[in-house]
């Protein structure tokens, strides 16, 4: 049979397990902590093989004392380092955050930009951290944020044959609603740490698994090749994305 005719099915599988993970993880939102949206663009680059919650607990003296782009354009970098140190990789992601913060107050005049290509030109900011930034922060779906747990995610679940996040995110851009694509992330990064576990996914209680090819494959490994999850600098390479074939307002179902 040809992909063509394979993809109508495909699509409804995925809108069938957006809808449920929408049911299972109501509430769910960005697990980052921020006030504005140079706090999150700072707080993601950060966060760079790196968990939600060691970030969480390095911002707040690191936002109390650089609340702004201009007061962290002005600080001292061994200060940023100090201060951003235990979230790993810590030189490259100061040295990041500062020159991107440096950018937005010349290029940007001091605001962090709200198109997916300016994002882009900001040191340490690919297309993951812009489309967490666009999505939280300004509430604007320009693509499909792939972290760790979406890329292990969607490629257990039959969506995607990729390993690398550019083509993970352009397949799913092609079968979700552009509308649900934060959605969709958010969401599946919560199953990721509840049930399907890169080492041990947990097919036996999971609420997916009549909808997932992998969860009869429960003896065998299940975990895909990750050897360039998430580099710092950038993050990935950033191609053009193709606009999505559908728009299928599934937001609030
Ligand atoms: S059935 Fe297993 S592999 Fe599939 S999503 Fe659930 S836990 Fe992950």
């Amino acid at each position: 049979m040809c992909a063509a005719r394979k993809l109508p099915a495909k699509q409804k599988r995925a809108i069938e397990l957006l809808l449920r993970l929408k049911r299972l993880y109501p509430d769910a939102t960005c697990s980052l902590d921020y006030e504005t949206p140079m706090q999150l663009m700072v707080a993601t680059i950060l966060s760079a093989q790196c968990t939600d919650m060691r970030v969480n607990l390095v911002t707040p003296e690191l936002f109390r004392r650089f609340p702004d782009a201009e007061s962290m354009a002005g600080a001292d970098l061994s200060e940023i380092e100090t201060l951003v140190k235990s979230t790993g990789f810590y030189r490259n992601k100061a040295k990041n955050i500062q020159a991107a913060c440096r950018m937005i107050m010349t290029e940007f005049g001091g605001n962090v930009p709200q198109v997916m290509e300016e994002l882009l030109k900001l040191p340490g900011v690919a297309r993951k951290t812009a489309n967490v930034v666009l999505a939280n922060a300004f509430g604007i779906n320009m693509g499909v944020t792939v972290d760790t747990h979406v890329k292990r995610l969607s490629y257990r679940l039959g969506l995607t044959k990729h390993t690398d996040p550019i083509r993970i995110e352009r397949d799913l851009m092609k079968l979700l609603p552009q509308p649900d694509w934060e959605n969709w992330s958010i969401r599946v990064i919560y199953h990721g740490r509840a049930v399907c576990m890169a080492r041990k996914p947990q097919c036996d209680r999971c609420d997916l698994a009549d909808l997932c090819p992998s969860a009869t494959l429960a003896e065998k490994p299940l975990a895909i090749p990750e050897p360039d999850d998430l580099a710092i600098t950038p993050e990935h390479p950033t191609p053009a994305i193709d606009p999505p074939a559908t728009n299928l307002n599934l937001v609030g179902k």
